[in-house]
């Protein structure tokens, strides 16, 4: 369970991102947010990925407050929270299979580990034929799924996506959505961040819109409405 309690977020001591936030997210849903540029997404995700501290309030991971944790305990809450961004961020000097066996080499994973899991990661996505290309020899929707399979290769129980399709055309955009609801059908929670009218209208899922730092709906089987 993810929990925002009354969150505000001050930059720079005048700008506000975040206003008295409170969002409750439990595990297993599927949760789209919506908003205007610089109406608070990423500072959500920002905050919870522990990037960034809150002005007031708390962000909760389970019973844990997660801007108080311990070193190590902030590695293993890492651990647990995939990430997928709009800009792919693969390794470029690396193939498909070394850059989702470097995210379980990093999480401490043996190589036997690897060596059965990287191919599974790699099918779930439907890629198993590009294990062996490099990022450059791969479309961006390719791309994208391999970041997927690096994000949920260590099995994590939330997976936050910040604008994954914001870089893909229509059919990369409908694959790669296909492929969250799946994971979201196998029990991960999926946290989503879209300016895509298309696909959260297509997700009939819930949705959080926010406005200037304030969440101003909050709809268990949302549509787009800006
Ligand atoms: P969104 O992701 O919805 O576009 P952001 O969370 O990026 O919105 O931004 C929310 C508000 O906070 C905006 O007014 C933005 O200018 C401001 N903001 C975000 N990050 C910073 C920062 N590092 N320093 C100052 N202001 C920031």
């Amino acid at each position: 369970m993810i929990y925002f309690d009354r969150v505000t977020k001050v930059y720079n001591g005048n700008a506000v991102a975040l206003e008295d936030v409170t969002l409750s997210i439990d595990p297993g849903e599927f949760v789209s947010i919506v908003g205007h540029s610089g109406a608070g997404k990423s500072t959500l995700l920002k905050l919870l990925l522990v990037e960034d501290y809150p002005t007031e309030g708390a962000v909760y991971f389970h019973s844990s407050e997660i801007h108080s944790l311990r070193k190590h305990e902030l590695t293993a809450y890492r651990q647990r929270v995939g990430t997928i961004f709009q800009d792919f961020r693969l390794l470029p000097h690396k193939t498909a299979y070394e850059n989702i066996a470097f995210a379980m080499e990093a999480a401490g994973r043996s190589d036997e580990e690897i060596a059965a899991d990287v191919p599974h990661a790699l099918s779930l996505v439907d890629l198993e034929d590009k294990m062996w290309n490099f990022p450059h020899e791969l479309s961006g929707g390719e791309k994208q799924r391999v970041a997927i399979a690096r994000a949920i290769v260590n099995q994590p129980d939330v997976i936050i996506a910040d604008e994954p399709t914001g870089n893909l055309d229509p059919i990369n955009t409908y694959e790669v959505v296909q492929i969250l609801k799946k994971i979201n059908d196998l029990g991960t929670t999926v946290l989503l961040t879209t300016h895509n009218k298309g696909v959260i209208d297509s997700l009939g899922k819930r949705v959080v819109t926010m406005d200037r730092g304030r969440i101003v709906r909050d709809d268990a089987t949302g549509r787009y409405v800006l």
